[in-house]
């Protein structure tokens, strides 16, 4: 093989793989407390006392309860079974159905409780309301609003706007970007306690590759950065704004981030130490332990499967032709949530060959 072709092979591999996790069914086995502080999928139960319990303790252990999803929040540990999970049927033979502990265990102290968990978002402080119209944004910094979630009329300071949905049309308030036009969103709230820090990133030279909106708050004009970050002067007495962040912003900031001094640089602490999440990947933890296991042997046979049959796998269409059947294939078990056995994945080869 030579180098270029197993390169790309490694490539279709990883693309097999990926896709094969994504149709993998995936199973509430496991609840992530003994993980520790993640980055996860955050569900809010109101019936036990405004807790946060993980993916798999929402399906399985408060099933009756008032659940709000949270999606993501950093550096959170599931609640679910904790001196803090305030459940009411004290006959219950375990706290946690999936740890199986008789005795709470010690709840973290990391955890940060904002309005969310009491199913409250945006700085209007209202309820999820899934009629609206309005696109939410979550916050990616994060530190001062604890990653909260904001209308797009209330990010430009706008009053709420009584449209209901139209289809699957969703307007965006007048002053909200485009939403394909950048990758990631920084709050009014979040931006304003780092201002220090925005505007040294916002006078760099790499400030145009990183930085896509600056979107005031309260007012309805959107400023382009690429026309503002030299001419104009940033700080506009105490106007409030939002960024928008554009597609690869971490390498960019990695960049910036190697330029400065380790030492004296505060801008480099601040990447560093307050925001790494903004430089480095910061994935968001999914597969419980049990099911992960599965989905590994799944995509081992897959890729062994795939490396006998390199020879007839050569070529991006045929890789392209594999991922539809495999895709087509796997769609069963993915909406019947059965787990695919390493037999099932063999009958797919065996199929596949047949054709
Ligand atoms: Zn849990
Ligand atoms: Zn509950
Ligand atoms: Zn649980
Ligand atoms: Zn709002
Ligand atoms: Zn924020």
């Amino acid at each position: 093989m030579s180098n270029t072709s197993a390169i790309e092979y490694l490539s279709r591999q990883q693309e097999l793989e990926d896709e094969a996790r994504k149709l993998m069914p995936w199973d509430p086995k496991s609840c992530s407390y003994e993980k520790g502080a993640l980055r996860q999928q955050v569900f809010a139960c109101r019936t036990h006392g405004n807790i946060g319990v993980c993916y798999s303790c929402s399906i399985q252990c408060h099933t009756s309860c008032d659940i709000v999803e949270l999606f993501t929040k950093r550096n959170f540990t599931c609640d679910c079974g904790t001196d803090k999970d305030q459940s009411k049927s004290e006959n219950q033979q375990f706290k946690c159905q999936l740890r199986k502990n008789r005795e709470p265990d010690v709840a973290s102290l990391q955890n940060v409780y904002g309005h969310n968990f009491r199913g409250l978002f945006c700085s209007c402080n209202q309820e999820y309301d899934p009629d609206s119209s309005a696109v939410m944004l979550q916050c990616v910094l994060g530190s001062e609003c604890n990653e909260d979630w904001y209308h797009d009329y209330c990010i430009v300071g706008k009053p709420k706007q009584e449209v209901k949905k139209n289809g699957d049309e969703e307007t965006l308030a007048d002053g909200m970007p485009p939403l394909d036009s950048f990758d990631a969103f920084i709050c009014w709230k979040c931006v304003s306690k780092y201002e220090y820090y925005f505007q040294r990133l916002m006078s760099h030279p790499l400030a145009q590759d990183i930085i896509a909106h600056r979107i005031q708050h309260g007012s309805s004009e959107e400023k382009d950065v690429s026309h503002s970050v030299k001419k104009r002067p940033i700080d506009d007495g105490g106007n409030e704004y939002s960024l928008t962040l554009k597609h690869g912003y971490s390498k960019k900031l990695a960049k910036i981030k190697e330029t400065l001094d380790k030492e004296t640089d505060k801008l480099y602490k601040f990447l560093n130490d307050l925001v790494p999440f903004l430089v480095n990947d910061d994935p968001v933890y999914e597969e419980p332990e049990d099911t992960a296991t599965e989905a590994d042997d799944m995509v081992a046979l897959l890729l062994q499967n795939c490396m006998q049959r390199e020879h007839a796998v050569a070529g991006i269409s045929a890789f392209n032709t594999l991922k539809t059947r495999l895709s087509e294939y796997l769609k069963p078990f993915a909406e019947s949530g059965k787990v695919v056995s390493g037999e099932d994945i063999n009958n797919f080869f065996k199929e596949n060959d047949e054709k």
